[in-house]
């Protein structure tokens, strides 16, 4: 498809089935002077759904049809026929799809409730199948027969369907990778998905190169595949959405495993001890759970001679011992991946925090 190929969040209208109306009607036949009430039940409005689905890797189809409605149920009909169901729609998206719900808004204020903070969560489909109910169908109204009784034989009343839901709701993808790549810009986080699997991220030497979470996966001969990925520089400030690591951050809350890749080299003026420390306190700030995620410490750039300065350093200060590599010069990446493919036999257990 041209265009937006990767989309990570849209907004959709969403639109369920009204009810039918139910019917009122009377029974007329030739030498029955008195028919009894013959009106059937509206049908059921159709309901949306999402469904999670392994073949679906992007939301881009629905940010290019971000309308989309149910049918509605049909009339109840006379001879006590209900009417039509409206058949439910399924939208299908990719597994790791979360709903959130935007507060109603007029026709002309999506832009608005896209703004919103207050949404509330409808929910989320992670495996392949999962199926979340994201706008009910109205039920059918009840037509004259169910209104029958032996006081009221010739009932009028019925009931008009309902109407069906209408929503306002965001689709965000969170993307499901076993490992994540957390660094500040250049610290050499594309470099090392490159060196360790079959992506090919852009790399370049200033922030930012990375616009959209890459996933990389690493293959091994025994069919071991660890899914790598590359997430958007983070800067400080990011958890308080400052920036562009906050949107990014969540990419990487359904990793099992968390690199911290730190340029020891400190070439852009940063000190590595003072990078790795806000690195720990952004993640945490994040969201708690991010901050007793198991995580590997590389420290990066080793073929310069400013890291192999900083590093007794870091490793004092910090009193930590961390993977020692060169992205560049491929040093290190040999035992790194040997590592990871232990770790995902679970031969290996990483637990730093
Ligand atoms: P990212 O922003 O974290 O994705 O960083 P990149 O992978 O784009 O790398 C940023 C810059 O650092 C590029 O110019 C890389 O060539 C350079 N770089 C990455 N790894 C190393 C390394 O191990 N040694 C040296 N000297 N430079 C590196
Ligand atoms: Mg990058």
């Amino acid at each position: 498809m041209k265009g937006i190929a990767f989309r990570d969040r849209v907004l959709v209208r969403l639109f369920a089935g009204n009810g039918g109306d139910g019917a009122v009607s009377f029974r007329r036949e030739k030498f029955v002077p008195y028919g009894g009430p013959d009106g059937g039940n509206g049908g059921d409005g159709g309901s949306i759904f999402l469904r999670a689905s392994k073949d679906v890797d992007s939301l881009v189809s629905l940010y290019y049809q971000p309308h989309q409605r149910a049918p509605h149920g049909g009339r109840g009909e006379a001879c006590n026929r209900t009417g039509a169901t409206g058949a439910d729609l399924y939208l299908n998206v990719p597994c790791g799809t979360i709903a959130w719900e935007l507060p109603p808004t007029p026709d002309d204020g999506e832009k608005s409730a896209a703004e919103s903070d207050h949404r509330v969560c409808v929910g989320e489909v992670v495996q392949d199948g999962d199926i979340l109910l994201v706008a009910q169908g109205g039920k059918g109204g009840r037509g004259n027969t169910s209104f029958a009784s032996s006081t009221n034989r010739a009932p009028e009343q019925f009931t008009p369907g309902i109407e069906g839901e209408q929503k306002t709701v965001r689709l965000e993808l969170k993307l499901v990778a076993d490992i994540g790549l957390v660094g500040y810009p250049n610290a050499g986080k594309s470099t090392l998905l490159s060196r360790i699997s079959h992506a090919h991220p852009k790399i370049a030497p200033y922030p930012f190169t990375t616009l959209n979470p890459i996933i990389g996966t690493m293959m091994f001969d025994d069919f071991t595949n660890i899914r790598v990925a590359d997430i958007p520089g983070l800067i400080d400030g990011a958890s308080h959405g400052v920036g562009l690591g906050h949107d990014f951050l969540r990419h990487i809350e359904r990793t099992k495993l968390l690199l911290l890749v730190i340029d020891l080299s400190g070439i852009d003026g940063r000190d590595p001890v003072e990078d790795f420390k806000n690195l720990r306190n952004e993640l945490s700030l994040h969201d708690e759970s991010l901050a007793h995620r198991p995580y590997l410490t590389l420290a990066n750039k080793m073929d310069t001679a400013e890291a192999e300065e900083n590093l007794p350093r870091f490793e004092k200060e910090l009193g930590i011992k961390p993977l020692a590599i060169s992205a560049e010069n491929r040093d290190g990446i040999e035992a790194l991946t040997q590592k990871l493919h232990d770790w995902a036999r679970g031969r290996l257990h990483i637990n730093e925090p």
